[in-house]
């Protein structure tokens, strides 16, 4: 703990130029920090100053600026908190570094160390802590609304709610397994039993096979199959309206996985364009595109999505080994039609057939709002929804509901409520807050003053 007593100080703003830069400087040292620089009393709290920033040691002006001071525990850290609004030019940063290095109990903070002390002040849970950090890296907007919920505690309400009310049971069994010669409350172990099925039905629909809030955060796998030559890098060029595959009239020249990183109406998608699925060795391909097709094949199984793509130019009948992509939930997508008509739907088990140009542009539209309502119905969270977004959670939640489930099924009060102490353990990793001996404490004695 004693390093929670240094005073730490970091540019909170990203290196370079720019219009502000901020310095954060947080702990016991902050306030007199800021007197430091600036010379005078500390400003009232919360409440924005312009004034002169300048060097301790000489007076000489650093620059001039908004400072704000946020006493402790109102503050992000929770602990005294001072910010510096300043030009945000190189020059004028290292100088304000170096004011700030010199002061007395002030070092450089390590990373993430504002949010760690946040989060030991119990600002923060470790849910809502995760929901900053997604949201300092949001690129999309379902990415941003997902995260800014996590952050404002949405999944902590929830998971605090059961903690709470399994805390509440786990106390009422312990009471008369430490109270033996109390008579057992009639019915009470059909209730504790009922509270326990009830609290596992509410949790069953977090652990949903299709993992929206994980997929949010990492974006949907698109894996663009096809044969070679079909069209699928200009495809994705025309998807991305910019350079980022090789396109060539030899066959094979997309010798790797080339990535698209994608915001599709707020929704986050990756598009992998992959070497075309040839039997290189019959065709005398070489190492590095037996290579690029293992790849490739090993993208088509792991994608959320595939995009199989047929040239319009040739033959259904030539192209059976794309046929053979084809899942249920496939995008079928028949390029070249600026070439050749499309051949009918029909010859297809999905009604997902697209005709598209990656030439010219055509029914690349639809295409995309197709992939986009795919992507709305994968990740979609509804409003108010909490997801679990991260695999974290969702062991630590399936532990808690296999925790319930021996639960209920155990013969003896003594080992249900072993069982219900693991299931407590269980929640509290989500939120970090582990400390279910005090709280049952708080529970139990309350419990315990009526008798
Ligand atoms: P990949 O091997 O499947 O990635 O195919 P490419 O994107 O490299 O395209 C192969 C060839 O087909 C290139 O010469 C492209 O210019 C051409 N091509 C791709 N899409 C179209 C299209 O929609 N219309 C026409 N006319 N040519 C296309």
């Amino acid at each position: 703990m004693t390093e929670q007593r240094d005073t730490i100080f970091a540019l909170s703003t990203p290196p370079g130029r720019g219009g502000i830069a901020v310095f954060r400087v947080s702990g016991p040292a902050a306030g007199a920090a800021l007197s430091a620089l600036s010379g005078g009393p500390l400003p009232p709290p919360r409440q924005a100053r312009l004034v002169e920033l300048r060097r301790p040691e000489d007076g000489a002006t650093i620059d001039r600026g908004l400072v704000l001071w946020f006493p402790g525990p109102a503050s992000f850290t929770g602990e005294d908190l001072t910010e510096l609004h300043l030009h945000g030019g190189r020059a004028v940063v290292a100088a304000a570094a170096a004011a700030l290095a010199a002061v007395p109990g002030l070092r450089v903070a390590e990373p993430g160390e504002f949010t760690r002390r946040a989060f030991d002040n119990q600002k923060l849970d470790l849910a809502e802590v995760e929901g900053l950090a997604d949201l300092i890296n949001a690129e999309t907007e379902a990415q941003r609304r997902v995260a800014l919920d996590q952050l404002g505690g949405a999944l902590s309400r929830v998971v605090e709610g059961w903690r709470r009310r399994l805390i509440e049971t786990t106390a009422r069994l312990e009471a008369w397994i430490d109270f033996p010669e109390e008579d057992l409350p009639a019915g009470l172990d059909a209730a504790v039993a009922r509270d326990l099925a009830g609290m596992r039905d509410e949790m069953a629909p977090y652990l949903d096979a299709e993992r929206r809030g994980e997929r949010l955060r990492d974006g949907l796998a698109v894996a663009i199959l096809g044969a070679p030559n079909v069209g699928k890098s200009s495809l994705l060029n025309a998807v991305a309206r910019r350079d980022v595959a090789i396109v060539s009239d030899r066959a094979g020249t997309t010798r790797d996985v080339i990535e698209l990183h994608l915001d599709l109406r707020g929704y986050p998608l990756t598009l992998a364009d992959t070497a075309g699925l040839r039997a290189v060795a019959e065709e005398g391909g070489d190492e590095i595109e037996v290579e690029g097709v293992a790849r490739a094949r090993g993208r088509a199984e792991t994608a959320d999505l595939r995009l199989v793509v047929f040239d319009a130019t040739q033959d259904l009948a030539a192209q059976k080994e794309t046929a053979a992509l084809v899942t249920a939930d496939s995008l079928v997508v028949f390029n070249k039609v600026d070439l050749a008509p499309p051949p009918d739907r029909a010859a297809f088990a999905t009604e997902a057939v697209f005709a598209v140009s990656a030439k010219t542009g055509a029914g690349l539209e639809a295409l995309l709002a197709a992939l986009a309502a795919r992507a709305e119905a994968l990740l979609g969270v509804a409003g108010g929804a909490a997801p679990l977004t991260r695999l974290r959670h969702r062991e630590a939640l399936a532990d808690c509901v296999a925790a319930l489930r021996r639960a209920e099924q155990a013969t003896l009060p003594e080992l249900r409520a072993e069982d219900l102490r693991l299931a407590l353990r269980a929640l509290g990793r989500i939120t970090g807050r582990v400390d279910v001996e005090e709280l049952l404490d708080v529970v139990f004695q309350e419990f315990c003053i009526g008798k």
